[in-house]
């Protein structure tokens, strides 16, 4: 079972991995990224993966056959189980929690080669509803308090498999990134009566100069203080603080948008390794008039060091305006 143990000084939470559980010897090869041979992600191999938990199909087909448009399945190695009571417990001085959580991943595609920015809109908008079906579905579980949605694209982002997939992780803990989100936005509200991230967006289409791309609901900008090149927010106009709330018209918008951005990445910049991650308000308090949820997209352009590392400071060597600029200028084909 893994187990989560907490930083007595920053009160941030680490999962101690037994699933994946690596000796010290273990580390003296870097892996390689995997090419060629049988994908377990492809149509016709689900047997080489887990029992899938949701999946999209055509009509009449039946659960774990080769007919289908996208699939959820948990990932073989989880970083957290989902099995189990949640127990806390404290050593000495300090506390630990059992490991229980979700780990699955969403198969976003039947084609080998297609990715996010070449497929399809409307099966973009398919991966969208995964997100949001399997974030209603966790919700229910009231040992749970967040879902992390994220996707690692390209090896250098942490892909370990090359057919397109993102992954989500349900944790019993708030995630501290999001935490100081949250509290810094609520400090914000208690001062202004306003959200924060509402304000963000009105001034960004007033100014204009950060702005990537936007249709009638959605909006991408390089924030302010970008921390990397090329960094993007993804995030709704008008409020809503819970990505599950997300309407059916709406999504087909989002989707439209958020492909159209990550075109203008590969177009760009020629298809470089990225992360992106959603931050949504978490189970426990999720509508709420001060949060807004947003997918942050970070391109692994540049690379942290020991400075970044040692202060969580960061040096951007490209401002967000020229990188606004740049990315909304190009011209896409097609
Ligand atoms: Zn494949
Ligand atoms: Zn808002």
């Amino acid at each position: 079972m893994p187990e989560l143990r907490k930083d007595p000084v920053l009160s941030r939470w680490v999962i101690i991995s037994t699933e994946r559980a690596k000796r010290p010897h273990d580390y003296k090869k870097e892996p390689e990224p995997k090419s060629g041979g049988t994908c377990a992600f492809c149509p016709g191999n689900e047997s080489m993966t887990p029992s899938e938990i949701m999946a999209y199909r055509e009509e009449g087909s039946q659960p774990n056959d080769s007919k289908w448009f996208l699939r959820v399945i948990p990932n073989k190695f989880p970083a957290l189980k989902i099995e189990g009571e949640l127990e806390r417990e404290g050593e000495g001085i300090y506390d630990k929690m059992t490991g229980v959580g979700a780990h699955e991943v969403i198969i976003e595609t039947t084609k080998h080669d297609e990715t996010l920015s070449t497929m399809s809109v409307a099966q973009f908008e398919n991966v969208l509803w995964a997100y949001k079906q399997r974030t209603e579905d966790l919700k229910r579980d009231d040992r749970l308090r967040y879902v992390m949605v994220f996707k690692n694209h390209g090896f250098r982002a942490g892909a370990s498999l090359e057919h397109s997939h993102s992954q989500l992780i349900a944790l019993p803990i708030i995630p501290k990134t999001v935490m100081e989100e949250l509290d810094g936005s609520k400090d914000y509200y208690h001062y202004k009566e306003r959200c924060i991230f509402c304000d963000v967006v009105k001034q960004e289409i007033r100014d204009g100069v950060r702005v990537v791309a936007e249709n009638t609901d959605y909006i991408v900008l390089c924030p302010f203080a970008a921390r990397f090149p090329f960094e993007m927010w993804v995030m709704p106009k008008q409020h809503q603080s819970a990505f599950e709330d997300i309407k059916t018209p709406d999504v087909a918008l989002l989707a439209q948008l958020f492909s159209d951005v990550l075109k203008r990445l590969r177009v760009g910049m020629g298809d470089p390794a990225y992360n992106f991650f959603l931050h949504n308000s978490a189970f426990t308090d999720s509508n709420i008039p001060y949060y807004h949820w947003h997918f942050e997209i970070v391109p692994r352009i540049t690379r942290t060091a020991g400075f970044e590392r040692g202060t969580g400071f960061y040096i951007n060597p490209t401002p967000p305006e020229d990188s606004a600029k740049f990315l909304r200028d190009l011209e896409l084909a097609g």
